[in-house]
């Protein structure tokens, strides 16, 4: 079969824009082009209103108010105000943070440069799983620890943590939790009503627009956040710059439709995947799955075979965008600090494909993609076995 583009199945990297989203977007790009900020007329006036809207749709979504919702420019930055933010408005009262060996790169670097700033931050080990437990976050905490980041749901192997019992241990320690949540939201039940203090959300993982995204703030016991970037005071005064207004009012769309339609897609995606990983298993020995079994994305599987050469596994799946164990940001060409935090050889780790699942993804784009892989992991063993015969 010859395709011009390879099937996407890259959907924890990112998702398509949603045509309704593009519909709900484009009057703010177009003739309602106003600043939100603007007081004085009718152009502020109707913008401001969609950003309400918006708001209130986000915040409706997450058990939470509209007033605690802060606009940003995606999870990064999200991950990075609440880090930064929260321990810097805390350190008069303690200066130790914990965090885990799998979270998403811009929330280790953050904690780095707390550590940098004289913070010490505990890195959590997770279980073979990829899970921190419970009881792992209680023997870290301290009496000087202010600050809890844990992610809601794994962005390379799908699985997810036990939030409900870190918020509680958290909330009933008086120690701030912050979670990523954009692998999360609009794929699996996320409300911040399991004692979470802070949760980064993104837009375009859940088929709305890139570039946008929120932090989630409680208001109730209040978390003092030190902003990172001043200016006309926009957002309570905790993120500065004119309003996005269409990836807001894109944002309010997407997080309408996956809520909507997240239980229905989320039964389909975990068939599909089942699908994929049965007919893969079936062809296949030598392949183990990454993650947890259970309490997963149901859109994410993550595959390790054996016996192959990770690079030439990749270059042999031209025709599936999928991702690779080895962090491709670097051209050393490293496994992923996930992998390698799960105790999976390196060997191993570069072998390792994640299959992202979404709303878009069809019973015949997963049968293609089984059957490239399979033909792939096969004629790269059989050239191995007789490279070595
Ligand atoms: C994608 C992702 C981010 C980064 O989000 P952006 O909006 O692209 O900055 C952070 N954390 C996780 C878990 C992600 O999957």
């Amino acid at each position: 079969m010859t395709r011009r583009r390879p099937v996407y199945l890259d959907h924890q990297a990112t998702t398509p824009l949603d045509p309704r989203v593009l519909e709900a977007m484009l009057p703010w790009l177009t003739g309602d082009f106003g600043n939100a900020a603007s007081r004085q007329h009718a152009f502020g006036w109707v913008a401001e209103s969609a950003v309400s809207a918006a708001r209130e749709e986000i915040a409706a979504v997450l058990g939470a108010q509209p007033a605690e919702i802060v606009f940003t420019s995606g999870a990064t930055e999200s991950n990075n105000l609440a880090i930064l933010g929260a321990a810097r408005a805390a350190r008069g009262r303690g200066d130790h943070v914990v965090t885990s060996a799998v979270e998403h790169r811009s929330v280790l670097d953050p904690c780095r440069q707390l550590a940098a700033e004289g913070f010490e931050v505990t890195v959590l080990a997770p279980d073979e799983t990829g899970r921190i437990a419970v009881e792992a976050v209680d023997a870290a905490l301290k009496e000087r620890t202010i600050l809890v980041t844990l992610m809601a749901a794994q962005n390379e192997i799908g699985t997810l943590n036990p939030l409900a019992e870190i918020g509680a241990l958290c909330a009933s320690r008086g120690v701030l939790f912050h979670t990523d949540a954009a692998q999360a939201l609009g794929k699996v039940p996320f409300d911040v009503r399991s004692g979470v203090a802070l949760a980064s959300l993104s837009a375009h993982k859940l088929y709305g627009p890139k570039g946008i995204g929120a932090l989630w703030v409680r208001a109730r016991p209040r978390v003092a956040v030190a902003p990172l970037v001043f200016g006309g005071g926009h957002e309570r005064g905790l993120r500065s710059g004119t309003l996005n207004v269409p990836g807001i009012a894109g944002f309010g769309a997407a997080v309408r439709l996956a809520l909507r339609e997240r239980d229905v897609e989320a039964v389909r995606l975990a068939a599909l995947r089942d699908r994929l990983d049965g007919a893969i298993r079936a062809a296949l020995d030598g392949v183990t799955l990454n993650g947890h079994r259970v309490e997963r994305l149901p859109g994410n599987l993550s595959l390790s075979f054996a016996g192959v050469d990770g690079e030439s596994l990749i270059s042999a799946l031209r025709s599936l965008a999928v991702s690779s164990g080895s962090a491709c940001t670097t051209a050393s060409a490293e496994p992923s600090h996930v992998l390698r935090a799960l105790g999976i050889p390196d060997a191993l780790a570069k072998a390792t494909i994640r299959f992202g699942l979404g709303r878009f993804t069809t019973v015949a784009e997963i049968d293609f993609a089984a059957s490239e892989i399979v033909a792939a992991v096969r004629r790269l063993r059989s050239e191995k076995a007789s490279l070595s015969a």
